[in-house]
């Protein structure tokens, strides 16, 4: 019964990372790109790279501080499971993104 539950309950590693909530940066960043979220970002996880035109928060590094949120003037910036339906193409943008070759702040 015990080694039932524990089946139950057993979440993999990479499983858990994903259930994860992390925040989105939406299309509103773009045309602004101020760079205020990454001078409040405790751990530095705001990327982007020359040619992008709105920055990225990495999903995997994000603690989930909220603390980006409201600095942004132009309200860009959204949990993962409040992002407006009209803006979901930046949660999966922010998914595929290539945080390598990229580098945390704002690197327009
Ligand atoms: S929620 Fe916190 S950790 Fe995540 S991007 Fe915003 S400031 Fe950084
Ligand atoms: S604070 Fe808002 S507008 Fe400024 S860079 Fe961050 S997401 Fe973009």
């Amino acid at each position: 019964m015990v080694a039932d539950l524990a089946v139950l309950v057993h979440v993999a590693p990479a499983e858990a990372a994903s259930l994860e909530m992390a925040f989105i940066i939406t299309g509103s960043c773009i045309g602004t790109t101020d760079g205020a979220c990454v001078d409040v970002c405790p751990v530095d996880c705001i990327y982007s790279k020359k040619g992008d035109n709105h920055l990225f928060i990495n999903q995997d590094e994000c603690i989930d501080c909220a603390a980006c949120e409201p600095v942004c003037p132009v309200d860009a910036i959204f949990p993962d499971d409040e992002v407006p339906e009209s803006e979901t193409e930046y949660v999966k943008e922010a998914a595929d993104y290539d945080y390598d070759s990229s580098e945390p702040g704002l690197n327009l």
